[in-house]
């Protein structure tokens, strides 16, 4: 069976504690690899190998740093195969799905700022006095990186890149219900040469590696990505420490489809909305508003191609959608499925387990659901699920629309459908979402600002947002 080490000062080590956690593979529901169950005591050896490495990966030109950091982003590319069908069993995602987007993400997240790095400079403001300001932007020191199960190494890397790039050295925590892909990236940096020490990867439960990193005196900014409840309680650690935090939190995003929409592109990009991963990306959009005269159909053609989704063994090619990520997690799904029709929900399609056969026979599988008849205000349709559960609504005017849209405590993101201009921005002006696609989805250019807004977080990481984010600034005054 496959161990799973930290990585800490360059080494594959073992846990302090000499203790393993299970690590389930959801499409056989069987556990298939052992994993550290670190704690305080290997964060600590993690953050004195960081504070060790820092002058030397600080100090080190950018265009050194860069070309490091570039041989990583192709040891991902040369692994690619393997990554993701790690990826895909540690997850449940279909194969196609990892090779697609997750592995290929990750290789760019550290090519764009490996890159991007070189390019990274600061503002200087002169003043009518007789004086200039320059601004300096330093590395921060040891920063810690804190990452959920949805979308493994494409989010973990999402923030280390940046980290990395930025100058800092990293304590970084990976999901672990989901840790494979980041203990294959420390083989991968190993190999690429990356300086002992710069990044540390160590694994085990949240409130034990992820509360100390949380704890850490020495780890002055976190970046976390995760629920929000998760990120409230790191913000309350953090808080009276003046951490610097950047928090990616849960959303419950709507997708509002007006009757002039394209509508071939928008039933394709709204089935992919709704169910890619299973479900299981903070960006799926789970409540979709109908303009009524286009209600009827939708649901007919919506209902009809979601009950021709295949639900399947995730190594199989023609599979839609794999396996929930963990059997208790698809019971939380399933327990809001109930809620649903105790609320006056009435399950259009799908909203039960699925029993697949031989290899993937005990695995975790669920129907991609479609619920009509709810409230916008119920629970369900106000609570995060993160699964194939998605609720349609019709609505009769922008108004009544952007009050539904925006009545949750969330903002992440938001889609929206119409062929009208005018309306398209008027939309994306009064949507309460930090991120708004207008006729596509998941369309991402990694220079843009990516967040939320309200309870789905605080900060926001891509491009120059990232690189300022992990590095202090400092004004300097220079009177002529
Ligand atoms: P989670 O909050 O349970 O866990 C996220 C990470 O935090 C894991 O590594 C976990 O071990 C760690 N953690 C748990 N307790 C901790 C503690 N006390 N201190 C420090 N760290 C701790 O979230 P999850 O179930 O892994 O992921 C699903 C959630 O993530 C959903 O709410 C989803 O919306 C959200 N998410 C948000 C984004 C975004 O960009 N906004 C992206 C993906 C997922």
């Amino acid at each position: 069976m496959k161990v799973i080490s930290n990585y800490i000062n360059g080494q594959l080590i073992a846990p302090q504690s000499g203790q393993y956690i299970d690590v389930y593979d959801p499409s056989v529901g069987e556990v298939y690899a052992k994993l550290s169950d670190s704690d305080n005591r290997d964060v600590g050896q993690a953050v004195q190998a960081a504070k060790k490495a820092f002058p030397v990966w600080s100090g080190m030109t950018t265009e050194k740093r860069s070309a490091i950091l570039l041989k990583i982003a192709q040891g991902i590319e040369a692994n690619f195969e393997k990554l993701a069908l790690a990826e895909s069993i540690d997850n449940g995602k279909p194969l196609k799905l990892a090779q697609e987007v997750d592995i290929p993400r990750a290789a760019s997240n550290f090519h764009f700022f490996a890159t991007g790095l070189i390019h990274f400079a600061s503002e200087s403001h002169s003043m009518e006095e007789g004086a200039i300001n320059y601004t300096l932007r330093t590395p921060i020191g040891v920063v810690g990186c804190i990452s959920p199960w949805n979308l493994p190494l494409y989010l973990f890397t999402w923030k280390i890149a940046p980290a990395l790039a930025a100058g800092n050295c990293v304590v970084a925590k990976p999901s672990e219900i989901t840790p494979m892909t980041a203990f294959l990236l420390s083989e991968i940096c190993i190999e690429a040469g990356l300086p002992a020490g710069v990044l540390n990867i160590v694994h085990g439960y949240g409130n034990k590696v992820g509360q100390a990193i949380a704890e850490h005196p020495q780890i002055t900014a976190i970046s976390f990505t995760g629920g929000t409840v998760t990120g409230a309680h790191i913000a309350k650690i953090a808080a009276p420490m003046f951490k610097k935090l950047s928090l990616e939190l849960g959303g419950k995003n709507p997708a509002i489809i007006f009757a002039d929409c394209n509508y071939e592109k928008m039933l394709d990009t709204v089935m992919r909305s709704s169910f890619a991963n299973q479900g299981q990306i903070c960006l799926c959009g789970s409540r979709i508003f109908v303009e009524r005269p286009l209600y009827e159909k939708f649901k007919l053609d919506f209902v009809q191609r979601t009950a021709q989704l295949k639900v399947g063994d995730p190594l199989l090619e023609n599979s839609n959608l794999g396996a929930i990520v963990s059997e208790p997690h698809m019971n939380k799904v399933l327990s809001y499925i109930d809620l649903a029709k105790q609320e006056g929900g009435t399950i259009l399609t799908g909203g039960k387990r699925v029993k697949l056969e031989e290899r993937c026979k005990n695995g975790w599988f669920l129907e991609p659901t479609v619920i009509e008849g709810l409230s916008y205000d119920c629970r369900t349709n106000q609570e995060e699920i993160f699964g194939p559960v998605v609720t349609i609504m019709p609505f009769d005017t922008e108004e009544e629309v952007l009050m539904y849209a925006n009545s949750t405590q969330y903002g992440l993101a938001s889609s929206v459908w119409t062929e009208n201009l005018s309306r398209a921005h008027r939309i994306a002006a009064e949507l309460k979402t930090g991120i708004i696609w207008t006729n596509c989805w998941l369309l991402r250019d990694l220079r843009t600002p990516f967040g939320g807004m309200k309870n789905s977080g605080v900060g926001r990481e891509g491009g120059w947002e990232a690189m300022r984010f992990f590095t202090e600034a400092k004004n300097v005054c220079i009177k002529y």
